[in-house]
């Protein structure tokens, strides 16, 4: 499959589920990222000025890469449930399912 026909099957929005889409834009995970995402974010102001790539290189710099990994956890666990629910509705395990 190429990556760009690789589509987020947890929003559905025929977004190319890449690490950027993940970890910063994904609708569905919008609550878990705001909740636990922002606060680090807004901590450092500059990052409201940074392009995605800017902000994933400030994100594991050493001083918030713990708190990042933290937030990765809880965005993967939010992104399995929501491929959970996908999955009794269409038998298929998520993005990779068929892959595997
Ligand atoms: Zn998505």
């Amino acid at each position: 499959m190429k990556k760009e026909e690789r589509f987020c099957k947890t929003c559905n929005k025929k977004k190319v589920e890449d690490e950027f889409h993940f970890f910063f834009h994904c609708s569905t995970l919008d609550s878990t990222r705001k909740a636990k995402f922002k606060p680090i974010l807004d901590d450092n102001v500059e990052t409201t000025i940074m392009n995605d790539h800017e902000k994933l290189s400030w994100l594991i710099e050493k001083d918030q890469i713990k708190e990042f990994s933290r937030v990765l956890v809880n965005l993967y666990q939010d992104r399995q449930g929501s491929n959970l629910e996908e999955a009794r509705v269409t038998g298929c395990l998520g993005p990779h399912c068929g892959e595997l």
